[in-house]
């Protein structure tokens, strides 16, 4: 694929498309369209997912505060003293009892636990930095896998610069209000299948759903479009193993698509050797990534590999927040290729993820090296990667999926 076609991509399919909205059923079948372009079929899977609204508001000592309500958290009206939780030690969660807990950041499951555990009413968290150009507030949601096994409460989302005026100000008299409407929606994976001469397949997985205030360049049209790239490759080589192509949706909701496909899937995982997932590629500045969660063979491979093939990667082992870890989970060694902008770049769910901090030398640089070594697998007479993972890497798949509590205090 060419730099300009790759260009035209990006142009096309730069909208905001959150998980199980129009939109993002609006790139599916243009994505779709592009993978039968090409000659492959292409199918949508669909799968269910919650689309409720929460209404809420937030009163500072009677002063109105912008907030959005966490999707799926209880409906309540609280009103109560502020704690401003700022460390997870056990004197800071002795003092949330009876207050309505603001921290910075999200909330996990077992942040929730916590709060719960401690006797606290309702929780405020965060988006944004302060230096951002704008206010804008974060449409989140209380997942349902942080909820499953957690009693709910009410929670509101504030942009960080307001949190630090509260803060400051030290309120007495706190006010939340969340009331949701419960709606479902679908969400859909597009999926394609290049067929080989065995029946054992690598999949490949790159979401293309963006969070509410990005239109999801880097994060993560950056990575389908390198599938879609590959998917072209291998439709003019025909590979010794065959290959299915899984652009996901719902990712940024807890990898729903992923896990979806998995899930529909059941009976045919034992065909699937390898798991291959692209997210975020393609930055101007950046340090190429290979993360694999498989055995340290593959992690040994790839850094020869990178350093004969003159491409600059650090490869580890280890568990990355995206698509290829449903499959992991299932057994299936599986890695996801990213370029990972620095971290004062801040380019990731908001909207300065934009074409300004793309580079299609180093988009074609990515997916180069991408194709190489799925060639390598695909035409494999044996893919050596052990179908197997390794003890530490189920360990960090358990904290992952919140079956585990990690060590750290933090959380
Ligand atoms: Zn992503």
């Amino acid at each position: 694929m060419k730099k300009r076609e790759i260009q035209d991509l990006f142009d096309e399919l730069g909208f905001i498309r959150t998980g199980g909205s129009k939109e993002e059923l609006k790139a599916a079948k243009m994505i779709k369209k592009h993978v039968e372009d090409l000659g492959v079929k292409a199918t949508l899977e669909s799968f269910e997912v919650e689309a409720d609204t929460c209404k809420a508001q937030l009163y500072i000592d009677g002063q109105k505060v912008a907030c959005k309500g966490y999707r799926g958290c209880a409906d309540g009206e609280i009103e109560a003293e502020l704690f401003y939780l700022s460390n997870n030690d056990a004197y800071s969660l002795s003092a949330c009892k009876d207050k309505i807990v603001l921290f910075t950041g999200g909330i996990g499951k077992f942040r929730l636990e916590d709060l719960n555990k401690s006797g606290a009413l309702a929780f405020i968290t965060t988006n944004g930095t302060l230096i951002d150009d704008t206010d804008d507030i974060d449409d989140k949601e209380l997942r349902s896998y942080i909820r499953e096994g957690n009693k709910n409460m009410p929670g509101v989302n504030i942009n960080i610069k307001d949190a630090a005026k509260i803060i400051a100000k030290r309120p007495k008299n706190i006010k939340i209000s969340t009331k949701n409407e419960a709606k479902t929606a679908l969400s859909h994976n597009v999926v394609a299948y290049i067929e080989g001469e065995l029946e054992d397949e690598i999949v490949f997985t790159a979401h293309y759903d963006s969070v509410p205030l990005s239109c999801g360049i880097y994060d993560n049209l950056s990575g389908a479009i390198g599938i879609l790239a590959i998917l072209d490759h291998f439709k003019k080589h025909r590979p010794h193993y065959s290959l299915r192509f899984i652009f996901c949706g719902s990712e940024e909701r807890g990898l729903l698509g992923s896990k979806a496909y998995v899930k529909a899937h059941e009976e045919e995982i034992e065909k699937i050797k390898l798991c291959i997932n692209l997210d975020m590629i393609g930055t101007t500045l950046g340090t190429p990534l290979a993360m694999c969660t498989s055995e340290m063979k593959l992690v040994d491979y790839l850094e020869y590999t990178a350093l004969i093939e003159g491409y600059p990667l650090r490869v580890m082992q280890g568990v990355y927040s995206s698509d290829s870890t449903p499959f992991a989970d299932k057994g299936i060694p599986a890695m996801t290729f990213a370029r990972i902008a620095p971290n004062d770049m801040l380019i990731i769910h908001n909207h300065y993820d934009t074409m300004a901090h793309m580079d299609m030398g180093h988009m074609k640089d990515d997916i180069d090296f991408i194709t190489s070594f799925a060639t390598k697998m695909a035409n494999a007479k044996v893919i050596p990667v052990g179908r197997t993972i390794p003890d530490k890497m189920k360990e960090k798949l358990d904290e992952y999926n919140c079956r585990k509590r990690p060590d750290q205090k933090v959380i």
